[in-house]
C-alpha cells in the first residue's frame, strides 16, 4: 500500500514512523515533509494546501490512502478535490473543517446542541465589540474568528488588553480576513485536556487524553506557543471525566454535524477545560493536535492504517494502549515564539533506545548534519512504566543542546499543571 501524508511537522513525521510499522504499508511519501521525515519516507516539494497538485501527485503515483496533518488544506477543501478523484482520503471535508475554520461556527454549533462551552458573543464592529468587553469586565477571551496558526486567541486578565486585542483584529486587521469578525468569550477556570476521537458518521472512537504545555518557559511562565511539549495519558484526570466528553460532547458533535448535512469523517479534537460544572469545550480542531500526537500515537499498538480503514468502514477499531505513559519535549529555536534566527546547525541527533526523535523544523544538509528551520525544531520522547523516568531519559538526551544557547526547551514538561 502506498500512503501519501501531508504537512512538515512534527505530526506528520510521527505519523510517518506509525505507518512505517505497519506491515501493509510498503511505501510512503510526505508532503512536503522536513529534514527528519526525509528519514522515513519520500519527501516530496509540494506546499501543504497546494491541493491540484497533491491530486495531480496522489493520481501519478496511484496513492492508496492519503492522511492530511493539518487544518489549512482541509478548511480549504483538499477531502473534496481528492475525494471527487475517487482516491482515498482520511480528513473531514471543508464543510465538515469547519468546526475548526470559523469559531463563530463552532460556538453557534456548540450551543444549538447543548454542548459545554464558554458564554460569548460574536462581533465584526469594533465599538459594540469594546462595549460588550467593558459590560463583561475582565478576564476575558479574545478570538479570531478564522484560522491564525494558533496565534489568534487572547486571553486577556485586564481589560485594557482585551480593548487592545479588538483593536488589533477588527481596526488593525492584523490577523487578515480570519480576524474580520471576533468571538468574544467568557474565561474559564481549570486544568486542560486534549481528546482525539477518530470519527466516522455517528461513530465516535476516543483515543487517551493528553495535556500539552502551551507556555513558553517553565513554570508556565511566558507567551503562549503552539505547544512547548506534551504528555499521555493524564494522571490526574477522572476517567469519569472522560467519559462525560466523550458522551456528552464528542457524540453530540459527530451526531450534530450529520444532522446539520456535514457529515464528519477524520480526527475531531477536543480541545477541554475540567471548570467546577464539568469539562467545558475551548475549541475544537479538525485534526490531531501538535504536539499531542507525537506522545498518543506512539502509544497505541495498533497498525493505523488498519484503524483508518476500519473507522472508515463503519468498524470499532479496537485500540489498544501501551501501558506507560508517553512525555515529549518540544526543542526551539532561541526567541521562539517571537523571531529565532534559522539554518542553526544542530547537534547529533542519534537516539538511543529509551527515547525518539521527532522533526518538526529541520533541514538536512550534504554532510548528513540537520539544522534548524522552524521555531519549533524537534521533539524528543520517551514511554516508561512512570513519568518520573520518561522525564529523565529526555533531560539525559536533551543535555546535548546545553552547550550553547541557539535552542531551548522546558524542563517541566510532564510536571506542570496547566
Ligand atoms: P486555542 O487556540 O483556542 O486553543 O486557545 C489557546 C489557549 O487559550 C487555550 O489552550 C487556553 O489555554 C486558552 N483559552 C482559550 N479559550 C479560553 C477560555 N474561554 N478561558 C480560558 N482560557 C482560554
Amino acid at each position: 500500500m502506498k500512503v501519501l501524508v501531508i504537512g512538515g511537522g512534527g505530526r506528520e513525521h510521527i505519523i510517518v514512523k506509525k505507518l512505517k510499522l505497519s506491515k501493509r504499508v510498503t511505501e510512503i511519501f510526505a508532503a512536503p515533509g522536513n529534514g527528519g521525515i526525509a528519514q522515513d519516507a519520500t519527501c516530496v516539494p509540494i506546499k501543504d494546501d497546494a491541493i491540484e497538485e497533491l491530486v495531480a501527485f496522489a493520481q501519478k503515483e496511484e496513492i492508496d490512502w492519503t492522511i492530511v496533518g493539518p487544518e489549512v488544506p482541509l478548511t480549504k477543501g483538499v477531502v473534496d478535490a481528492f475525494q471527487e478523484k475517487n482516491l482515498k482520503v482520511f480528513g473531514p471535508k471543508k464543510e465538515a473543517a469547519l468546526i475548526e475554520g470559523s469559531k463563530d461556527f463552532a460556538k453557534a454549533f456548540m450551543k444549538q446542541y447543548d454542548i459545554p462551552t464558554a458564554k460569548y458573543q460574536t462581533f465584526t464592529d469594533v465599538e459594540k465589540a469594546k462595549a460588550y468587553v467593558q459590560q463583561e469586565g475582565a478576564p476575558i477571551v479574545i478570538k479570531a474568528d478564522g484560522l491564525a496558526a494558533g496565534k489568534g486567541v487572547v486571553v486577556a486578565m485586564k481589560e485594557q488588553q482585551a480593548l487592545d486585542a479588538v483593536d488589533n483584529m477588527l481596526t488593525d486587521n492584523k490577523f487578515g480576513e480570519a480576524g474580520s469578525r471576533v468571538v468574544i468569550e467568557e474565561y474559564l477556570e481549570g486544568k486542560e485536556f486534549s481528546l482525539f476521537a477518530l470519527v466516522d458518521g455517528e461513530n465516535v472512537y476516543p483515543m487517551v487524553p493528553a495535556r500539552d504545555h502551551k507556555r513558553a518557559y517553565d513554570n508556565d511562565e511566558g507567551p503562549n506557543t503552539g505547544g512547548m511539549g506534551a504528555f499521555s495519558p493524564v494522571p490526574d484526570l477522572d476517567p469519569k471525566l472522560v467519559e462525560f466528553t466523550v458522551e456528552k460532547i464528542l457524540k453530540p458533535v459527530a451526531k450534530g454535524m450529520k444532522k446539520e448535512g456535514r457529515r464528519y469523517t477524520g480526527v475531531l479534537y477536543g480541545g477541554l477545560i475540567e471548570t467546577k460544572e464539568g469539562p467545558k469545550v475551548i475549541e475544537f480542531n479538525a485534526r490531531f493536535g501538535d504536539p499531542e500526537t507525537q506522545v498518543v500515537l506512539p502509544l497505541l499498538e495498533n497498525d493505523l492504517i488498519q484503524v483508518i480503514e476500519d473507522v472508515t468502514a463503519g468498524k470499532d477499531p479496537q485500540f489498544q494502549w501501551k501501558n506507560g505513559y508517553a512525555i515529549g519535549t518540544v526543542v526551539a529555536s532561541k526567541g521562539y515564539p517571537g523571531s529565532y534566527a534559522k539554518n542553526v546547525v544542530l547537534p547529533d541527533l542519534k537516539a538511543n533506545d529509551q527515547v525518539y526523535v521527532i522533526h518538526a523544523g529541520t533541514g538536512q544538509s550534504q554532510d548528513g548534519s540537520f539544522y534548524s528551520t522552524g521555531g519549533r525544531v524537534l521533539l524528543v520522547g520517551s514511554i516508561q512504566d512512570s513519568p518520573e523516568q520518561a522525564q529523565k531519559e529526555i533531560y539525559q538526551y536533551l543535555k546535548r543542546f546545553d552547550q550553547n544557547d541557539d535552542f531551548f526547551y522546558r524542563k517541566d514538561i510532564g510536571f506542570s499543571k496547566e
